[in-house]
């Protein structure tokens, strides 16, 4: 059999691939995803932080989608971990509250709710946040979410079995080959023909396509992320300070996430420490204490790391690399927040639908270039 379509990789990125592509018309669409489960690897280790806050418009645009369609497969699943509307406070101090401030107009321009409430407010609504710095400011996004990408992978892989399509779970592609009629995968001691072929395998992808003979200029780097067990319950937002870049998301009643940046450095997705650092794990309980009393009597629960995908523009490479080979993939960071938009719009691309030759993948050389964080508002 060949297949309309096959997708390498069932995280946030290829679930949400997979979805569009039955639902676009694909009469026959494989997915082969290398875990047992869907979403286990940089999407089940991500902070899940959704939010508008983002430095380049069309990612912005990319967010507004995904919030559609997370919300959707939030009602379809009756789950409601897939989206929860906490809403995001970025706190900032000197230069960076200039940094903010200078966002409100390409904000208010969008339609995105926001509104800038000084250090004293914030205390009021906040009284967590009891360390903050005087001539601190807040810009408090309501409509920014927690995502829980594994729980959407689920959710739309399931409805778009139901319409037809295949899921290979715990079967890993080992090569594609690109014919002149057909691309073919050996996977997991099979072999796979489709008439074309989308390899959204995140920080994974470079190694795949390379075994095509193909390469392109994406560079996994490490991120890290700390769940704390808190003494007392707590009723904090999303947070993000820009100063320290550390950011905090609500957990549970007395948990919550804190990450901060990333080692951008390249790093082997197959041979990578997945365990969070000594010097990061005392750093951010450091960096915790700064904005909050919690911290004092904090615990750590887990420490963990996983990769994002860095490219030289720190946009997405999404297109063909052949006429029946397609990428996407080139997270830089946010590929959660942007995952859902992105991967619907990569099967479009596949499917010959759509165009968008600014993301093609070969638009750069392959060649090293400097890793930058993704997640920041410069
Ligand atoms: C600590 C941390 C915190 C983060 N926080 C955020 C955040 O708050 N917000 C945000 O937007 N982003 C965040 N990110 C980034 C986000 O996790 C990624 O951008 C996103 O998960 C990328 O999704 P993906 O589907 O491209 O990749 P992945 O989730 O890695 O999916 C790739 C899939 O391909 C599969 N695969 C790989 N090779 C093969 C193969 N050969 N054959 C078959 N299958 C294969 C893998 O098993 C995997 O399931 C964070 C990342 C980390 C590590």
């Amino acid at each position: 059999m060949i297949y309309d379509l096959a997708i390498i990789g069932g995280g946030v990125w290829g679930s949400a691939a997979a979805q569009e592509a039955v639902r676009a018309g694909g009469k026959s669409v494989l997915l082969l995803e290398k875990g047992i489960g869907l979403a286990q690897e940089s999407s089940a280790k991500s902070g899940g932080i959704l939010t508008d806050l983002l430095w380049h418009p069309e990612d912005q645009e990319f967010v507004t989608r995904s919030r559609v369609l997370y919300r959707e497969a939030r009602e379809l699943s009756g789950d409601a971990s897939v989206a929860r509307e906490f809403g995001q406070l970025t706190l900032a101090e000197r230069e960076y509250a200039d940094q903010l401030h200078r966002r409100e107009a390409d904000l208010s321009a969008r339609g995105v709710r926001f509104e800038m409430i000084g250090k004293d407010e914030i205390e009021r609504r906040y009284p967590n946040l009891d360390r903050l710095r005087e001539g601190t400011v807040g810009m408090w996004t309501p409509d920014d979410w927690h995502v829980n990408p594994t729980a959407f992978a689920q959710a739309v892989v399931d409805r778009a079995r139901e319409g037809g399509l295949t899921l290979r779970a715990g079967c890993r592609a080992e090569t594609i080959h690109a014919e002149d009629q057909k691309v073919v995968i050996e996977a997991g001691g099979e072999r796979f023909e489709a008439a074309r072929v989308l390899v959204s395998a995140g920080t994974w992808s470079r190694k795949l396509v390379r075994t095509a003979g193909f390469d392109i200029a994406m560079r996994p780097y490490r991120v890290q992320l700390s769940s704390l067990q808190l003494a007392q319950p707590h009723a904090l937002p999303i947070v993000w300070h820009l100063q320290t870049d550390v950011y905090m998301v609500p957990e549970g009643p007395q948990n919550i996430l804190a990450g901060d940046g990333t080692r951008l450095w390249e790093h082997d997705p197959d041979d990578y420490q997945q365990t969070g650092d000594d010097e990061f794990r005392m750093n951010i309980a450091e960096r915790l204490l700064d904005l909050s009393s919690l911290g004092d009597s904090a615990g750590l629960r887990s420490s963990w790391a996983g990769l994002g995908g860095a490219t030289p523009d720190r946009r997405p490479l999404l297109g063909p690399l052949t006429e029946r080979l397609f990428t996407a993939c080139g997270d830089n960071g946010i590929g959660v927040m942007r995952g859902p938009a992105v991967g619907e719009l990569a099967a479009r691309v596949a499917l010959g639908l759509a165009e968008v030759p600014h993301l093609r993948p070969d638009r750069f050389p392959p060649t090293d270039f400097e890793i930058r964080p993704g997640f920041t508002l410069d």
